[in-house]
């Protein structure tokens, strides 16, 4: 009997360490590892700039790692079925093995997938890659599910899971001919323009650049992850966001990590340092954020609460653009903007601070936030995104009280202690004293013009005043809260 064949259809699993699907199909015989390129078929949400470029060079660097055991990765683009079926028909292959994903168009697909597939009579299973939880396996007394974080990530720690990482395979067996790839370039991942030339100095995808990420934040950074977790101005978490939501890197192999570094956990009652613990919370606010996605899929559009859905929010396209591009006159939120811009990513404090800012201060919608990042971040992940916005919106599961509005004085003054950030983000207000950095419309004439600063020339005036604008998205909030 001939040896069977296996097609790996990778997604967002692009490692070969803690691969389930990888393992089980190098474990069956010869092994076809396949990438699609299919954003028709991401429903609302195919993937932004950013998410593109960083794809683009994760499967670049998933291909180097296949070619080191001996295999490599086909790529083609298409209607992921009529792929698969060429796929099968060309190699022979009799099963058809992947990872899962819990985006709503995603799990569509894949059931739709399945089905077709197990109908032709090719083996068809999916395995669990990408969490340490599976949505459905962690529910309320009620069975129900979590709606609130802490109780939620206590359920989850008194769940036994598999909390260690399989190691990558040694070799994969190769069929007798490759089918053909289409040349990576023609997927067309990257810009047209030159808008990622910062992404390549502050960034490196795929599982090898993920896993010396990870060990470097575990041996110096992770001990004092609860101070300097909410920094702007230098690196106090562990930017390990992309990695993750392209799976060059798991959660079990984080987990595994951290434990290795700080001694085993046992469930519920860690021995972990502060900043570790504090740390592994953070991973579970992203199991937390795919369960709430995976058992209320509609609340990528609409609130999870209700009442938000009359929300009287504001609509105005030019003022959406002075937050897109960081000219809204409050140099925390503009730094963080064009941090965002130049290099896909800003850190979760000034997240919260531009989110609040777009919601309450300008009272624009967060689904519009919502976009501007899925376009723009590195990390853009359905699940967390989602979260993110709704939770500082107030209007999700365990959300921020919608009255809580973020002073962008105050927080800049945390998150940038020594104006570093702004400096480096806003360098029309460089030479400005501490002082007067975080609010330059207060500066004395003599200083902004010592400074070089022409307010509303060469740095905008304050698009609001905050004060005001934080009553007025009090007095919105009191019209819907009750109804
Ligand atoms: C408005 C808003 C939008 C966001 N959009 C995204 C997004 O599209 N993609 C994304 O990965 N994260 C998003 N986040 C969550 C968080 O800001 C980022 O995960 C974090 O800043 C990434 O940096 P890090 O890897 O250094 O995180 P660390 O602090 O080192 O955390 C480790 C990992 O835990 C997870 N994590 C941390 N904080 C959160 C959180 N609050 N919610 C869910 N998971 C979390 C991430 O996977 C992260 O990589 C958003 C937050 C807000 C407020």
């Amino acid at each position: 009997m001939s040896t069977p064949t296996t097609i790996v259809w990778l997604r967002q699993d692009l490692r070969l360490a803690d691969q389930p699907a990888l393992r089980r199909a190098a474990s069956r015989g010869r092994v076809i590892p396949v990438y699609i390129y299919a954003p028709e078929e991401e429903g609302d949400w195919p993937p932004g700039g950013a998410s593109r470029w960083w794809l683009h060079h994760s499967l670049e660097s998933l291909d180097e790692q296949l070619r080191q055991l001996g295999s490599r990765l086909i790529r083609r683009r298409g209607t992921t079925q009529d792929i698969l079926n060429e796929l099968l028909e060309e190699t022979g292959a009799t099963a058809v093995y992947w990872n899962r994903r819990y985006e709503p168009a995603a799990i569509e697909r894949d059931k739709t997938v399945k089905a077709a597939l197990l109908a032709m009579g090719v083996q068809a299973e999916s395995f669990n890659g990408s969490l340490l939880y599976e949505p459905w396996t962690i529910r309320t007394k009620q069975d129900a599910p979590y709606q609130v974080f802490t109780p939620f990530w206590k359920a989850c720690l008194a769940t036994e899971t598999v909390h260690e990482s399989l190691p990558a395979p040694r070799e994969l067996v190769s069929p007798p001919k490759w089918p053909k790839s289409l040349p990576l370039d023609e997927l067309e991942l990257l810009p047209s323009n030159s808008w990622d030339a910062q992404f390549y100095e502050t960034w490196q995808a795929g599982a090898p650049a993920a896993e010396r990420r990870l060990r470097q934040f575990v041996n110096e950074t992770v001990r004092r992850y609860h101070e300097d977790r909410d920094r702007a101005d230098f690196d106090g978490s562990s930017r390990l966001s992309p990695h993750l939501h392209f799976g060059e890197l798991s959660p079990r192999q984080i987990w595994a990590a951290v434990e290795k570094s700080s001694g085993k956990v046992p469930a519920g009652k860690s021995k972990l340092g502060q900043g570790a613990e504090v740390f592994l919370k953070e991973v579970g606010w992203r199991e937390f954020a795919y369960h709430l996605l995976y058992h209320f899929p509609s609340t990528t559009k609409e609130p999870l609460r209700e009442q938000f859905r009359r929300f009287p929010w504001r609509r105005s396209a030019t003022e959406l653009w002075s937050w897109q591009r960081g000219q809204t006159g409050f140099p925390i939120v503009d730094a963080a903007m064009r941090q965002l811009w130049a290099t896909g990513y800003m850190p979760n404090r000034t997240r919260m601070i531009v989110a609040s800012f777009l919601t309450k201060d300008l009272r624009l919608s967060w689904q519009q936030g919502a976009r501007w990042f899925w376009d723009t971040l590195v990390d853009a992940d359905l699940a967390n995104n989602t979260l993110g916005w709704q939770w500082t919106a107030g209007c999700g599961a365990d959300a921020a009280p919608y009255f809580r509005v973020f002073n962008p004085t105050m927080q800049a003054e945390k998150a940038d202690p020594h104006g570093d950030y702004i400096r480096r983000w806003v360098p029309e207000l460089a030479t400005l004293p501490t002082k007067w950095l975080r609010e330059p419309w207060t500066a004395p004439a003599e200083e902004l013009a010592a400074a070089g600063v022409k307010l509303g020339e060469t740095y905008p005036q304050p698009m609001v005043d905050h004060h005001e604008a934080r009553d007025a998205a009090l007095a919105a909030y009191e019209r819907v809260k009750n109804s």
